[in-house]
């Protein structure tokens, strides 16, 4: 898309300069309720739950340090000073031990969306097993919040390889969208498409955010988020905003954690994923998401 082809007027969302400055220059990102809109979710899970063992096994969640609730408290600040509502993909075993918590992100006016029972990936289940992990998950989650729960993301994207056709499952089950499907290699298929879609059937698709210019591709979350260039994130997101791509935002609590441990025993590509850019994310987030109007999945599903 050329610079003349935006809907919007790219100019107050974009100056040519000092992309770090910009939330102080331009009054139109101080427009938080006038932005272009851009869908945003966070994965709601602990600093250690990897999709892989030891970390994503039950005792998982005995050994290793409990900083939901410090790392929960530190994503609704964002969220409250963004202005943003969202929807959160929560696991079952963290909502059993934290109730309490899971009530307070929905008191103030976010959505909750399934992550799964546990974080273990789909494709490492059989389909009955799966279909019942949704739908005990998605009971679990309306019986402690009170809010109907109606979207779902896998963990690591798993509806891929052999879970590839296994969000034929969601309509079944009262889901009304997916946010499973990455188009990317490894943890994807770069065929599938890059914004918002319906899937035969009906069911909503809006997949994760990628970074798609010329040869790079790479995503537009975690540690893509976290060490790219600042101004290319920027543009990429004012791109997806301004064409209303319905691609979700996504960020886990732990990401703004900056006092987490080291991964014990986790290979160099997980500690990179995982650890790489966490220094001063939080504060890097607050301007690069500035200016647009964050919302739900369910809120843009209602003006799709
Ligand atoms: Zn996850």
């Amino acid at each position: 898309m050329g610079e003349g082809d935006r809907l919007l007027p790219a100019v107050a969302l974009r100056p040519p300069r000092a992309p770090h400055r910009m939330a102080e220059r331009s009054p139109a990102i101080r427009s938080q309720a006038g932005g272009p809109r851009l869908p945003m979710s966070l994965d709601w899970e602990d600093w250690f739950q990897l999709c892989c063992p030891p970390y994503d096994a039950p005792e998982a969640l005995d050994r290793y340090a409990c900083r939901l609730p410090l790392a929960t408290d530190l994503a609704l600040g964002l969220c409250a000073e963004l202005g943003a509502t969202a929807t959160w993909f929560c696991l079952g075993d963290q909502a059993r031990r934290h109730p309490d918590l899971l009530r307070r992100i929905a008191a103030q006016g976010h959505r909750l969306g399934l992550h799964g029972l546990t974080h273990r990936r789909a494709f490492e289940m059989d389909r009955p097993a799966f279909r019942a992990a949704l739908r005990d998950g998605k009971a679990l989650l309306e019986d402690l919040s009170g809010q109907p729960v109606v979207g779902y993301r896998a963990p690591e994207w798993s509806l891929r390889g052999p879970a590839e056709a296994w969000w034929e499952e969601l309509g079944e089950l009262g889901f009304a969208y997916d946010s499973s499907r990455a188009p990317l290699a490894l943890m994807g298929d770069p065929r599938w498409p890059r914004r918002a879609h319906r899937l035969p059937g009906g069911l909503w698709e809006l997949p994760p955010p990628v970074l798609w210019s010329g040869p790079v591709r790479s995503p537009l979350w975690g540690w893509g988020l976290r060490v790219l260039p600042f101004g290319l994130l920027r543009r990429a997101l004012e791109d997806l905003a301004l064409a209303d791509a319905g691609t979700p935002l996504v960020l886990h609590p732990w990401e703004l954690d900056e006092g987490q441990p080291a991964l014990p025993g986790a290979s160099l590509g997980h500690r990179f994923a995982h650890g790489a850019g966490l220094r001063g994310h939080g504060d890097r987030l607050r301007e690069l998401w500035a200016g647009f109007r964050l919302v739900s999945l369910e809120t843009w599903l209602e003006g799709a």
